[in-house]
């Protein structure tokens, strides 16, 4: 047989993109199922994002994630994007169909993968409480609404994003039992929440001693408490959690499920989920 030393390139967009770890656990996937592939963490500006996505078109990538700030700037330069990316409004992973390049946004489902594999629970038919109305939280709550939640409470510190938020995922997802409360002051879960959510930045490294202004004294001790931040994996609030018996997810978890998606929608492969997790913990210190 003909050598074949040709590489498959994927690769992320972002500005900066230094200390992006998707690649390492992407790259350990492709060892583990014997791919060709490479990752490449791309620096592109602002003003570079057009010629980039000219770029991945020109050297035939296979797909590309996009961090900040390119993941809604992208849109313009697609030809396709899926019915949950439209609605979340932002894209964090491009695939090929043909010559085709195709928006997808796998935050929440990479969020939602965690709840269901990592914590057991089925989101259909659940109250839950997200803290957060940013770009995590829309693709979380997006893709709770599409997973079929009873109650989706929406707690955030601004009023006007929080309200306009809920607005549009009730404009634009069929059926959302999705409201708004303010918060001020300490927010106090109540004993009927399932799932209780931090889509917010409060804990996220350097702020490791920052903890949403909370009280879980009158949640069930059976609720899930997840956290989206990662950095560190153990925040303040899965501390408390979990010193009042608590089930916790903590971010990695969905760091980790948003990459094996995207690993699978690129290749068509199933992804080696344990090796992927276990070369990001390793990444990040957290093994
Ligand atoms: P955004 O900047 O889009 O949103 C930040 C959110 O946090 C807003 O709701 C903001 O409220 C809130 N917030 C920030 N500071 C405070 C504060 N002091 N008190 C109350 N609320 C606050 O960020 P993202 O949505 O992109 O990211 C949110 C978190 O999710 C980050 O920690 C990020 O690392 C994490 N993340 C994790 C991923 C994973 O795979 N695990 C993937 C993507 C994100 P307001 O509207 O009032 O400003």
């Amino acid at each position: 047989m003909p050598a074949n030393y040709k590489a498959e390139l994927v690769g992320v967009l972002g500005y900066p993109v230094a200390e992006n770890p998707t690649g390492v656990m992407q790259e350990a996937a492709f060892r583990a199922t014997g791919l060709n592939w490479r990752y490449l963490n791309i620096e592109v500006k602002p003003d570079g994002l057009a010629d980039a996505i000219t770029g991945v078109r020109a050297f035939g990538m296979q797909g590309i994630n996009l961090t900040i700030p390119h993941k809604v700037a992208v849109l313009p330069y697609l030809d396709d994007v899926s019915g949950d990316a439209a609605v979340i409004g932002a894209v964090n992973t491009v695939r090929r169909e043909g010559d085709q390049l195709i928006g997808e946004n796998t935050d929440g489902k990479g969020f939602l993968r965690g709840v269901r594999v990592d914590a057991g629970m089925d989101p259909s038919g659940k109250r839950v409480v997200m803290l957060g109305a940013g770009g995590a939280a829309r693709a979380i709550a997006t893709e709770l609404l599409l997973a079929g939640v009873e109650d989706l409470l929406v707690v955030n510190r601004s009023v006007a994003r929080g309200e306009s938020m809920v607005k549009h995922l009730k404009d634009n997802v069929a059926r959302s039992p999705i409201r708004f409360e303010p918060w001020q002051g300490t927010y106090r879960v109540p004993d009927d929440v399932d799932l209780f959510v931090n889509a917010t930045s409060v804990g996220l490294y350097p702020d490791v001693d920052a903890m949403p202004d909370v009280d879980l004294s009158a949640a069930r001790t059976d609720m899930l408490v997840a956290d989206a931040v990662f950095n560190p994996p153990t925040t303040r609030l899965l501390d408390a959690a979990t010193k009042r018996g608590m089930p916790v997810l903590d971010g990695l978890s969905m760091l980790v499920y948003q990459g094996t998606i995207g690993f699978t929608m690129w290749t068509g492969l199933e992804a080696p989920e344990q090796i992927m997790k276990d070369a990001l913990a390793e990444a990040l210190g957290v093994k």
